[in-house]
Parts: C-alpha cells; structure tokens; sequence
C-alpha cells in the first residue's frame, strides 16, 4: 500500500505531518527569524521593525544580564521564564528615563505577541509575559490614558467657570468631579440622588417618588446603576410593588458592579445639583423621573446626541466647547499686533491649543478645544472627566491640587473600575471592602478632591459644613 492510500484514513497526511514537523523545528531553531519574517509580511516596515527592536532588547537583555548569573545555559527567548521579564522591566524598561508608562507598556505586549505565536507553532509553552505586564497594568493604570488632552487645571477651571447654565454646568461637574461617563450621566433619574437640601426634598415630594434603596440613608450620595446595555428597560421609579411598563434606555452603563455604585457629592457638585432642580422642567406623566429632563411642553430624558448638540455644537447652545473656543480665539498677536498661525498640539504628553505670532514668535495658549476631525488627543469630550479625575488625584501629580485620592478609592470606588486592571477573568470589586462608607470612601474623597471655586458660597455638603 502506498503513502498516500493509507493516507486516506488520517486525517493529516504524513506528508503533511513532516512538513509540519519541520517547520515547527525551523521555529524552535531560529525563532525570531521566523518571527521577523512573518512580521514583514503583514506590517509596514517601519512597524516590523520597531517591533523587532523591542523584542531584540529583552533578548539581549537576557543573554547579557540575566544569563550569566543563571547555572542553566540561557540561549535565547525560548529558555525565558516569567522572572526574567519581570527583571527586564523593572531594571531596564523602567529605569529608562526615554520610557514613559505607555511606551513600557509597548514593549511588554510586543514580546507578549511573539510568546503569544511561539505557543501557536509549539515552540514555547504558556506565556512568560502575561504576569508581568497585568501587575504592570494593574500598577500604571492611571497613566495610560495619555490619549487625552492634558488640561491644566487652571484652564479647566475658566471653562467651567465661563459656563452660563445650571444644565452644562452639572453635566460638566459631573465628569470632572465623579469621574462618570456620558451614558452614566444621562441614565441618571431624580431617585438615584440623595441631596439633602429643600429643593431637593420639594422635587422629589411634588414627583411622588420614593428614593433608591441604595441611597436612601445616604444624604448627599447619588447612585450610578450597575451594568447593563443599550435598550434595556429600567423599572419604573414608582413606589415598590406599583405595576406598569419602565422606560428602555438609549445608552447603557458601562459599570463593573452589577449592584451599581454609590458616590459622595461635594458641595460644589451638591450646589450646582441644586442650580438645576431650579430650573428643571417637571415631568409629571413620566415613567421614570430623568435628572436632566429637557423640553418645555413634553418634558423628556435628554438624548445622547441632544447632548452632544448643547454642550459642543456652536450653533444649538450658548455653552458649548465650539463658542468656547470661538470666543477665546486669537486673531492678532496681543504682544506686538500682526498675524497669529493656530496650532493644536497632537502629541499626548503636550496637548493644547496655542498661537504663534508670525512676526514675534511670542506663543500665546488659550484653554481647551473641541472640534471635529482632530485627533482624540486634541478634543475635550465628556470622557476627559474620567482622565482629568485620575490624573489629577494620582500622588504624582498632586501638585494641581492639595491632596491625592487613595488608588483604592479613586480607581474602584469612584471611577468603578475593576481592581484587577488587565485581568478580564478577574473583574472583582468587593463592595463589602468599603463597609463604611462615610469612613472609607466620602472622606478620603472629599480630602482629596479638586475644587473649581465656581461658587463663592456653596451649600454645604455632608462632610463638608453640612449639620443635620
Ligand atoms: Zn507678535
């Protein structure tokens, strides 16, 4: 019988099997060759190329540091344990001072991806990467989202201190002062707040509504439901036990609890909170009683793009980004009269807006900027509340503000992120850690967080001046 007769019954054909075998002898042999190879096939030079410097580092870094004081014989990325890229980072990639968090963080992933396709051809077993880069995800977190502006705080605070409306205003605090995300925001209705103050109470009272559980023993908290997706419907907010259709959502909660999330309102927060009870339409037939209700004859739950609309287009509202920035455009060189050349810095770490005279080079930077077509790093979006949050909280950067906000509090308790960065099988929050809510998440919060001086006397909150 032939080869290929009894081929017929497998289902690899020894012929392909030896091939097979060999190519992956090819790879144990030379593995970055092969790994090169294939990188040039599918990415621009460029790209394979830095890859390949990266991944070149660490074997380097291996066989000249790590090597000689191992008694086994090192010969390459395949005799590579967890230790020695954990060694790697932490006294090569992190002792750069050319590496930020980010750029590490590249580095770690490029050899992830080699070790990743290295298992595929059997010729590496596991992954020595993953350990060291999720406990490097899990430390640095805060420090990825350089893809966003950098404001500095005091131009945040002209903008927030330039708005007009009670609406932009506590849709704005709300990103920079709780770290909540668009869709969190407008998901908000009148029973997930706690505000102890008589509007408050007169709001609730006149809409016959019963507050939140969550929340109900809590003044000044508000809570930010738990997970779940677009065009879900959420119950009604009559009182317990009372039948009847709930409201589907436009947008969903991007929130790791499942039970939501409950968060300390300062007295900032709590001051423009109440600004816009004052002036919020009622919505007496509604199913659910939204917080930012819009529309004078049928009250309803703004939209996501009515949002968009109010807060960046020009031409729909006073307090959007666009005639922020209009008004704070330059024309003329303040210094010296002649003509100015906008710029809009991309680069993550040194973002902005500014204007350089033509004649005096005198550059001239003006506040935050939104506009279409420019480049995430450019544009101040709702987002950047989240970034500006972390950032400025973190110990490092300290310095805008008087104090830091523990990562335990600012990361998880706040922002509701998962205390397993870079682990997705592990997304953990225990509320049950924080026990003690005032003890263990408003007053650090409050300790910690920024102050926009937007008012020059804000109703007290509770931690802050507020007495029962
Ligand atoms: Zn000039």
């Amino acid at each position: 019988m032939s080869e290929t007769e009894r081929d017929l019954d497998r289902v690899q054909t020894q012929v392909c099997e030896r091939r097979r075998e060999q190519a992956e002898r090819d790879w144990r042999k030379n593995p970055l060759t092969k790994y090169e190879a294939e990188l040039y096939d599918r990415l621009t030079e460029g790209d394979a190329q830095d890859r390949m410097q990266k991944i070149r580092r660490f074997e380097d870094w291996l066989l000249t540091e790590i090597a000689p004081d191992e008694p086994e014989e090192i010969g390459g990325v395949r005799d590579a344990v967890s230790h020695d890229v954990a060694h790697w980072r932490d006294n090569d990639l992190l002792r750069d001072p050319d590496l930020g968090a980010s750029t590490t963080q590249e580095y770690l992933q490029c050899l992830k991806s080699l070790y990743a396709r290295l298992n595929e051809v059997n010729a590496y077993a596991g992954n020595p990467t993953r350990d060291p880069l999720s406990e490097f995800r899990d430390k640095y977190e805060d420090e990825f989202d350089t893809d966003r502006p950098f404001i500095p705080f005091g131009r945040l605070q002209a903008f927030l201190a330039w708005l007009d409306r009670p609406f932009s205003r506590a849709l704005w605090l709300l990103a920079f002062k709780l770290a909540m995300r668009k869709g969190e925001t407008l998901n908000l209705d009148l029973r997930c707040l706690h505000i102890d103050h008589p509007v408050f109470w007169d709001v609730i009272d006149k809409h016959d509504i019963a507050l939140d559980p969550r929340v109900r023993n809590r003044p000044d908290t508000l809570l930010v439901y738990g997970n779940f997706t677009e065009e879900t419907e959420i119950p009604n907010d009559k009182v317990p036990g009372w039948e009847g259709p709930g409201e589907v959502r436009e947008t969903g909660n991007k929130r790791k609890q499942d039970n939501g999330t409950v968060l300390p309102i300062d007295s900032e927060l709590k001051t423009a909170l109440i600004e816009w009870l004052l002036v919020r339409s009622p919505t007496y037939q509604a199913i659910v009683n939204p917080l930012f209700a819009i529309g004078a004859d049928c009250p309803r739950r703004i939209s996501e793009q009515g949002t968009t609309h109010r807060l960046w287009n020009s031409d729909s509202y006073i307090d959007s980004i666009q005639n922020f920035s209009a008004e704070h455009a330059l024309s003329e060189c303040p210094t010296c009269g002649e003509s100015v050349i906008a710029e809009n810095l991309k680069n993550g770490e040194k973002t902005g807006r500014r204007y350089r005279c033509r004649n005096c080079t005198a550059t001239h930077w003006r506040p935050i900027h939104w506009d279409n077509g420019l480049e995430t790093a450019q544009k101040v979006v709702y987002h950047q509340g989240r970034h500006t949050f972390s950032s400025a909280h973190t110990p490092a950067n300290s310095d805008l503000h008087d104090g830091a906000i523990p990562k335990a509090v600012r990361t998880e308790a706040i922002r509701g992120d998962s205390n397993q960065q870079g682990d997705t099988e592990d997304q953990v929050y225990i509320e049950g850690q924080y026990k003690n809510f005032e003890q263990d998440v408003r007053q650090p919060y409050l300790d910690g967080i920024y102050k926009f001086d937007l008012y020059d006397d804000p109703i007290p909150a509770v931690g802050e001046g507020w007495s029962e």
